[in-house]
């Protein structure tokens, strides 16, 4: 059969890569090849930062007001083509069609209509000193942007760039990951239909190291901003430093789910499974690492496990389906070995583990693996540790708020957390304490699109959301005027 090549959208235009060359991009559910992705390179991301510049006066200066109008108008395509994109986001992720139907695609469209929005009440700042002088400060968009986006959520993560750094008037060159790359392919399809200018937005496809690399090394692209793994989160650190670039890194997380005793216990138990296997484990904030104080760790145990072995697994399209695939063969093949490690390292496993022994005809090839929980590990083993991004939580008990504390703050990560409690002291006492970018206090992922998001330690550099990010991409300027004497 022959399959779809997707284009690259360069200067307004869906074109194939200079090299004329294509990967395979693979349904995760059925393990088979269904479309044809760019393979680009240098020249292509040459070509979509040379359209980028050339259209990026006429941006800038454009009113804002108009550039809200056009991202609102790709924000109501995303809604009229929801079933389209979810579709197309579900069969080329793996994650189940209800998901991206209820969360990826409505959010995406979500970011775009509030960065229009937000653009509009953006303030900049003014200082009278004494009465000498007055100082105001003057925002400008950056010039091109370079946005690189990961696999877990492809269309929403790479909106939630896009949007800001075209709402202040950036253009940009963004490079999706080459494993799901068909939403943004059909995004810029809408943009082309919402009447975006040419060469504002372009999307070049391919592979980290060829395109990524080349949007990350070009000297006309003075703002970088990446999502992904924190390997190649220091790898671009390293590239974009010696060149004085503009970076906002968002990277891993290992996250802890910390519930104590006097929690609401159904509540914690129904939330941290979502929490531990949203999208197959692989989301940046899910709670891969369970505390649960000592009174109630055994009743916490048996719930957890009795409702983790109620989640139906198997082919995303099924309406019924909570679990689908793992993304890619080598996420597969990763987090099968996390799961020896964790029994090689002296795990229980209580469930999972395994592939499921019963899939549909269509999915025998996917990429499917129980959803898994082990106990009786150290904190500090590998498991506890490394960033494993599928479906596997631990669970360990504790006794003390000290030493949970100690226990949520000993990896290199610091991107969120959960707590679940009752008492509002403890839950201020311990989002004082925990080192990440976000605390969530009897909740887990409850987003406002204005509040500061991001990661501290290894799991980024940078706030993204709201205000942060329209000041991210633009370039702060004082001007002082000195007041004359009568
Ligand atoms: P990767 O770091 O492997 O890839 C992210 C993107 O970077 C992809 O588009 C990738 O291309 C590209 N890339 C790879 N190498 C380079 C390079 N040398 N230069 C420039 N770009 C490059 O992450 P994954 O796609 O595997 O995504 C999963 C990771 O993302 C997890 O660690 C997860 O925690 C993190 N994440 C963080 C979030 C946050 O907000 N903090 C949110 C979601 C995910 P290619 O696809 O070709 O490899």
């Amino acid at each position: 059969m022959k399959h779809k090549k997707i284009d690259n959208y360069i200067a307004g235009q869906l074109r194939p890569p200079a090299s004329g060359d294509y990967l395979n991009n693979i349904e995760p559910a059925t393990g088979k090849a269904y479309s044809l992705v760019p393979d680009s390179d240098e020249r292509d991301v040459e070509l979509a930062v040379q359209a980028a510049g050339d259209a990026f006066p006429g941006w800038s200066k454009t009113p804002a007001a108009h550039r809200a109008r056009v991202l609102t108008h790709v924000a109501d395509l995303i809604d009229e083509n929801l079933d389209a994109l979810a579709l197309a986001e579900s069969v080329d992720n793996g994650k189940p069609l209800t998901l991206a139907t209820s969360l990826d695609i409505p959010r995406s469209a979500a970011n775009f209509r509030f960065f229009a929005s937000s653009v509009l009440h953006f303030r900049s700042e003014s200082h009278a000193t004494d009465n000498t002088a007055i100082n105001y400060t003057l925002r400008n968009p950056r010039g091109v942007a370079g946005i690189i986006s990961p696999w877990n959520l492809p269309l929403y993560l790479l909106s939630w760039k896009i949007a800001p750094a075209l709402a202040v008037g950036n253009t940009l060159v963004a490079k999706p990951s080459e494993i799901t790359p068909m939403t943004a392919s059909l995004l810029a399809n809408l943009c082309i239909e919402a009447g975006l200018p040419d060469g504002v937005l372009n999307i070049v496809h391919g592979t980290g190291p060829k395109v990524g690399a080349a949007i990350v090394e070009h000297p006309a692209v003075p703002t970088v901003s990446f999502t992904g793994g924190t390997i190649t989160g220091q790898e671009i650190a390293r590239t974009a430093a010696p060149l004085f670039k503009k970076i906002s890194l968002e990277l891993g997380g290992k996250n802890p789910n910390i519930i104590f005793a006097d929690a609401d216990i159904d509540t914690a138990v129904r939330e941290s499974i979502r929490s531990s296997f949203a999208n197959q484990g692989q989301v940046c904030l899910c709670g891969s690492r369970i505390f649960v104080e000592q009174a109630i760790y055994d009743q916490f145990i048996l719930k957890f496990v009795e409702e983790t072995k109620r989640l139906k697994i198997g082919d995303p399209l099924e309406s019924d389906t909570n679990q689908g695939a793992l993304v890619s063969q080598v996420q597969y093949a990763k987090v099968l070995s996390y799961i020896d490690l964790a029994q090689t390292e002296g795990g229980r496993i209580l469930c999972g583990g395994e592939r499921p022994a019963s899939l549909s005809a269509r999915c025998q090839d996917g990429y499917f693996i129980e959803p898994t929980v082990i106990v009786d590990l150290p904190s500090n083993c590998r498991i506890n540790q490394e960033e494993i991004f599928g479906p596997v939580v631990t669970i360990t008990p504790f006794a003390t708020e000290d030493e949970v504390a100690t226990y949520a703050n000993s990896t290199d990560y610091g991107l969120s957390a959960s707590v679940w409690t009752k008492d509002v002291g403890r839950a201020h006492r311990m989002a004082e304490r925990i080192d990440s970018g976000t605390v969530w206090v009897n909740c887990w992922m409850l987003r406002d699109l204005r509040v500061p998001f991001g990661g501290m330690k290894h799991s980024g550099v940078g706030r993204e959301g709201g205000e942060e990010a329209l000041r991210f991409f633009t370039e702060p300027k004082n001007v002082c005027i000195k007041i004359p004497e009568s």
